[in-house]
């Protein structure tokens, strides 16, 4: 068998080539945007939705 290297992932970010050093990204770059990605959505728990901010309910 032709032990080949093992393909090359797609990076989550952008979908190019993964670079080994940046995993699973290709780039610092594809790495800090899926960082903030998800600083930004401030992990929201799936069954635990946050309650819009509405604090006047009649019309
Ligand atoms: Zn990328």
């Amino acid at each position: 068998m032709n032990d080949k290297k093992t393909p090359k992932k797609a990076c989550l970010q952008c979908g190019k080539p993964v670079v080994d050093e940046y995993r699973p990204f290709c780039s610092a770059r594809c790495k800090q945007l899926d960082l903030g990605k998800w600083f930004n959505e401030s992990y929201v728990v799936p069954g635990e939705e946050t309650i819009p901010a509405n604090d006047e309910e009649g019309e």
